[in-house]
């Protein structure tokens, strides 16, 4: 599902470049569920953009889904997030002025869905995470965790192979987000592969993969808890046509 060589990615706007993400070599096989830790500014969220195609790496290329990801342009690009990902951040990022349904509507607007069936598939993703009650309910009149669940229903409306979510429990109170990740397992169970960045031990246990970033690097990857080694026929070595860090033009 997601293969990345050599990933990297440096911020070169300010005065000192950051180097926010180095060398991230990554297999995620489809169907896994896994979560991303490490202390803040360790190159998670970095990481998420460039899987999420919001970013583009400076160094190393990314496959999702049977495609070099790193060689296309922005119009391409734009395509593959509105048909391959679901992306689900921690500030929810709903349209204030629109209901739920509205909100669950727009990907499949901008994916040319005609409109009875663009509602009727937002109807039933708001079915889904348990809000067929409240569909023409805006964001403000609605809880954190209902906003969240709105935005689970909108990341998934267009069936992405992928749903990647930053930080989605950060907001939410302890109840709200063990709702929300009891949303997650289910959509993982009926088969979407699913990466959620959380520095919460206990939201990540929810996973079957936890991997571990310091200072943009990728230092740990556990399976079930027990430690997985690097290399060797665990599904994490380089793939057999990633030569290590190569240049993106
Ligand atoms: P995390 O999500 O783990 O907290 P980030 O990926 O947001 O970490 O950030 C990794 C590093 O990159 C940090 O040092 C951060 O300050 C820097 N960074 C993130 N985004 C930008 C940006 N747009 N421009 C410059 N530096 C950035
Ligand atoms: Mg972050």
């Amino acid at each position: 599902m997601i293969r990345t060589c050599g990933l990297g990615k440096i911020y070169s706007q300010g005065v000192h470049p950051v180097a926010a993400l180095t060398g991230v070599t990554l297999h995620i096989p489809p169907g896994q569920f896994v979560a991303v830790m490490g202390p803040s500014g360790s190159g998670k969220s970095t990481l998420m953009n460039l899987l999420g195609c919001l970013d583009t790496p400076t160094s190393g290329t990314y496959m999702l889904d049977g495609v070099d990801v790193t060689r296309l342009g922005d119009v391409e690009l734009a395509a593959v997030r509105n048909r391959k990902i679901g992306f689900v951040f921690q500030a929810f990022n709903l349209l204030p002025r629109m209901s739920a349904v509205r909100n669950v509507e727009l990907p499949m607007l901008y994916a040319g869905v005609p409109p009875r069936e663009r509602r009727e598939r937002a109807l039933k993703a708001l079915e889904m995470v348990g809000l067929a009650d409240r569909v023409h309910h805006r964001p403000s009149q609605l809880s954190g965790g209902q906003v969240q669940r709105v935005a689970i229903a909108r990341a998934m409306v267009n069936n992405p192979v992928i749903l990647l979510a930053d930080e989605p429990t950060g907001n939410l109170d302890t109840r709200s987000g063990r709702e929300v990740m009891a949303i997650f397992q289910e959509l993982n169970r009926k088969g979407t592969t699913v990466v959620l960045v959380t520095h919460e031990r206990d939201i990540a246990l929810h996973a079957s993969r936890i991997l571990h970033f310091i200072d943009g690097r990728l230092v740990g990857d556990e399976k079930n808890g027990n430690p997985v080694q690097a290399a060797g026929g665990t599904g994490t070595g380089p793939h057999p046509d990633c030569r290590g860090e190569v240049a993106v033009p």
